[in-house]
């Protein structure tokens, strides 16, 4: 139940304070990650609120594939990798983010995804949705269909919604 999943939240997420810098509250969900019950219990009520007929999940580097993969998985999609600078091999796609402090660049896999393609883009977490946009702008390039976004963890008092305006947002756990 919603609950039980509200209650999961307190116990299996982590808070760390001034982690990576100070004033940030680092969300840890590696207690969620090892314990089996706990997780199977998330991504079962994950599944509830994603669209139909998704035929590929885009997930973010590290902890959207570890989230990404099993709801690929469940759904009968392909999971195709999003990944920081010079991972990748051939000719991937690539674009150049602002951060706070300067720049990152994104890249997926070239010919990983087809043109009108039903995907959804999934990572563990939505903080300024600085991440998410380059993401999904990246992804829009190859003339997917873009179902929408998911995330396990929303900060909602980041607002990174404003930088996803037309794009349509579930969230597992809302934190105001
Ligand atoms: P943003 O681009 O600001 O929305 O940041 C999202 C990315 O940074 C995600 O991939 C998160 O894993 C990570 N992130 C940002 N803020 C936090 C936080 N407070 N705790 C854990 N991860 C975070």
């Amino acid at each position: 139940t919603r609950e039980q999943i509200e209650d999961l939240r307190r116990s299996h997420i982590a808070e760390y304070p001034d982690f990576p810098t100070p004033g940030v509250l680092f969300r840890d969900i590696t207690p969620l990650l090892r314990d089996a019950g706990a997780l199977r219990e998330v991504i079962r009520y994950w599944m509830s609120l994603l669209p139909a007929d998704i035929e590929y999940v885009v997930g973010t580097e590290a902890r959207g594939f570890v989230l990404g993969a099993p709801l690929a998985y469940e759904l009968g999609a392909g999971f195709v990798p999003v990944r920081k600078a010079g991972k990748l091999p051939g000719s991937p796609a690539t674009l150049r983010y602002d951060l706070e402090y300067g720049s990152a660049v994104v890249q997926i896999p070239e010919n990983s995804l087809p043109v009108g393609a039903r995907t959804l883009v999934v990572d563990d977490l939505l903080a300024t949705g600085g991440t998410a946009a380059a993401t999904i702008e990246l992804t829009r390039r190859f003339g997917v269909e873009l179902l929408g976004a998911s995330f396990l963890i929303e900060l909602e008092g980041l607002q990174g919604r404003r930088k996803l305006p037309d794009v349509p947002l579930t969230t597992v756990w809302s934190i105001p």
